[in-house]
């Protein structure tokens, strides 16, 4: 379980209105490795998730997920990829309006064709885990931002993926990276980045406190 991003450029928009929303990236993040990327409106965070999480093909480079490369694969083969290892958490959450938090979890499973029997068990137990247990029969109209972000991350996590892309959110023992300007949630990332206009200006918030050999 890892991704690694190699010399990834990413041009967006048409004509006079092209912005390189990414420029020669190079990443990798470990199995178990919490990534937190934070840097100015604009700088290219949603633009990096979209890449990683195959939602977007670079212009240039190579993205890696479990060492797959993913410009390799076939339309068809990059959306099994994506439904079979990737989650995301996107802050606007992209719940189904009509169906219930336990339902939105239950749906992952159907979706890949697997049976529905190992489903609701382990639904319940990641809403509880979220701290969503007893709002397992609302719908997302019925809950807050940050609850229906909770559902999403539950939702995200429902399908076991190698790597979790994320806003705003955190969880050991996967290849995560995640968009934050959270300081808790900085304290708790194993490495910091930052964007600045399409760029990667790595800094380790630990560095700083080593003692100096
Ligand atoms: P962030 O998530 O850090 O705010 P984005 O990745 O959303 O940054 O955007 C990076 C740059 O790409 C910004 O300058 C933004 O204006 C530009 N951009 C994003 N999407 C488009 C688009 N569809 N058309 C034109 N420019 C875009
Ligand atoms: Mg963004």
């Amino acid at each position: 379980m890892s991704l690694t991003l190699s010399h990834v450029s990413l041009t967006v928009g048409d004509g006079d209105l092209q912005v390189t929303a990414l420029d020669d990236i190079d990443l990798h993040v470990e199995d178990g490795e919490l990534l937190a990327v934070v840097g100015p409106s604009g700088s290219g965070k949603s633009s990096l998730l979209a890449v990683a999480g195959a939602l977007r093909t670079p212009d240039t480079g190579r993205v890696l997920i479990d060492d797959i490369e993913i410009e390799r694969l076939s339309p068809k083969a990059r959306t099994t990829l994506r439904r079979d290892r990737i989650g995301f958490v996107f802050q606007s959450s992209n719940l189904v309006p009509s169906l219930t938090a336990v339902e939105q979890l239950e749906l992952v499973v159907h979706l890949r064709g697997q049976r529905a029997s190992r489903g609701r068990d382990a639904a319940q137990a990641l809403l509880d885990e979220v701290g969503m247990g007893s709002r397992a029969d609302h719908r997302p109209g019925q809950l807050s931002g940050g609850e229906r972000q909770r559902v999403g991350l539950a939702r995200a996590l429902m399908g076991q993926p190698s790597i979790l892309l994320a806003e705003e959110t955190h969880r050991r023992g996967i290849a995560t990276m995640m968009v934050t300007h959270d300081p808790s949630l900085l304290e708790l990332s194993d490495r910091v980045v930052r964007m600045q206009d399409g760029r990667l200006v790595t800094h380790d918030p630990t560095a700083t406190t080593q003692p100096v050999p």
